[in-house]
């Protein structure tokens, strides 16, 4: 359960209490902290692998990859860069203030919180978690209840780690989170759907919280008629299917230029049936839908346009194979909200500008994938259209650079985290001049 037997109301005041005893803001105790993490998950290992498989089904290595590893890399690198991040930056003071020295000083917000989705529940919540600490925060961590296996061993890893008046888990539904939020919190970093991204900003707003918010949205993916089509195929089978669809950068449909489009579709096919096995319903490591809800919401998707491939599904496990539907429109319902599963609706294209011009006129995605050997249009892509980051010639793989602040943009979220990027997002920079007298 929970960390602590504290309600809301206590859990921010007691955090509050630790902060102002100033322990936290040394380096040497962010440090330990960290270090003591990374044992804590280490110690952790089998039973997170066990967890992801009983809440989702993913397979070790999956789980591994896509999870752990993240985060192990995400603390090592922090660990490797802190000293430097946290040091106060001396920075030039203008002519007209003469004997005046600049300096930007990052420091902790004080009291964050962290609320986290269940599509890579370990990964969204420890390593924002790793930003607020690193920062020298305290931190509650409100982990997905549609998880639950992930929720009750993140709870148990932090109080193996750590006492509550620095960090602490409130596991639960709703109503958990609800009551957090009527609390005053000095930074909220949220990372879930885009619809509870405005209620987490409405109740920010109460107590002028800064607040990151990591959102979903419709990923596109554009194949042009000079990409490398194998390449294309392999990427996008990788991107769309991991999890089963259900991450927020997948590719959430395929615009495929007509010249092409039967090749790539070959391809893909081929490609799936290479990674998954010809009978994707009989593949134990393939990735299950996490609930009712979300197996019905998708499975409706199934019945718009023209199944090319795939198209089971079984209700009892909540097992949908990797789908491919063809004959549909920018109008079909599968193309009004993100899909978040393994259906990939593909439109065909003549007219590329056409093309960046319904994306733009649609919320801005939290990725966008563009395959094509064109650097003009690469450059004409990335000067028209808005959206959180992306790849040219890939998909997902710009989240798992420490160099790439990761984030959404208008619909898909506001603000960044991971490598130094995180550190920034949960410090305060206090700019400071100090004239000499
Ligand atoms: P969600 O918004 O339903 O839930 C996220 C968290 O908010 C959970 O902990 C949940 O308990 C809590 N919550 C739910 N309803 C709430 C409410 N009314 N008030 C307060 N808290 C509430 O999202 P989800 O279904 O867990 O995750 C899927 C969504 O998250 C997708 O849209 C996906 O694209 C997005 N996502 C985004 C990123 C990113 O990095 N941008 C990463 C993963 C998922």
């Amino acid at each position: 359960m929970t960390t602590t037997s504290l309600n809301a109301q206590q859990l921010v005041s007691k955090q509050r209490r630790f902060f102002r005893t100033g322990q936290t803001k040394s380096l040497a105790y962010r440090i330990e902290a960290l270090r003591t993490l990374r044992k804590g998950i280490e110690d952790y290992h089998q039973r997170i692998l066990d967890a992801l498989r009983a809440d989702l089904n993913k397979s070790e290595a999956e789980a591994y990859s896509s999870e752990i590893r993240l985060v192990l890399g995400e603390l090592d690198y922090t660990l490797e860069h802190l000293e430097q991040w946290a040091a106060p930056r001396v920075v030039p003071t203008s002519d007209q203030i003469p004997g005046g020295t600049s300096t930007i000083h990052p420091e902790p917000y004080g009291v964050t919180l962290v609320i986290a989705p269940w599509n890579y529940p370990f990964q969204l919540a420890f390593s924002p978690l790793i930003g607020a600490i690193s920062a020298g925060n305290t931190a509650v961590l409100k982990p997905s209840e549609l998880t639950p296996n992930v929720s009750k061993l993140s709870a148990d890893l932090i109080r193996d780690c750590f006492p509550d008046e620095f960090v602490a888990v409130m596991e639960g539904e709703v109503q958990t989170s609800t009551e957090l939020l009527r609390e005053k919190f000095d930074y909220i970093f949220f990372t879930g759907s885009t619809p509870v991204g405005k209620v987490v900003m409405r109740a920010a707003a109460e107590h002028l919280t800064p607040t990151t918010l990591e959102l979903g949205g419709k990923s596109p993916a554009i194949v042009h008629k000079d990409a490398n089509l194998p390449r294309a195929a392999q990427s996008l089978v990788r991107g769309k299917f991991l999890n089963a669809g259900q991450t927020c950068v997948a590719p959430d449909y395929l615009l495929v230029h007509e010249d092409v489009r039967d090749e790539l579709l070959h391809v893909i096919q081929l490609e799936i049936a290479d990674k998954y096995g010809k009978d994707v319903m009989q593949n134990p490591d393939f990735p299950h839908i996490v609930n009712a809800k979300n197996f019905d919401r998708l499975s409706k998707f199934l019945d718009n346009g023209e199944i090319l491939l795939g198209g089971r599904s079984e209700r009892e496990q909540f097992i949908i194979e990797p789908t491919l539907l063809q004959g549909i429109t920018w109008d079909s319902p599968v193309m009004q909200e993100e899909i978040f599963g393994p259906i990939l609706p593909v439109i065909t294209y003549t007219d590329l500008d056409e093309v960046l011009e319904k994306i733009t006129d649609r919320p801005k995605p939290l990725a966008l994938y563009l395959f094509t050997r064109d650097q003009q249009i690469q450059d004409t892509v990335l000067n028209t259209v808005s959206f959180g980051g992306g790849c040219v010639n890939e998909t997902l793989l710009h989240m798992s650079s420490h160099e790439l602040p990761f984030g959404g943009v208008g619909e898909s979220g506001m603000g960044s985290y991971h490598g130094k990027q995180s550190f920034e997002t949960f410090s305060h920079h206090k700019s400071m001049l100090v004239r000499s007298v």
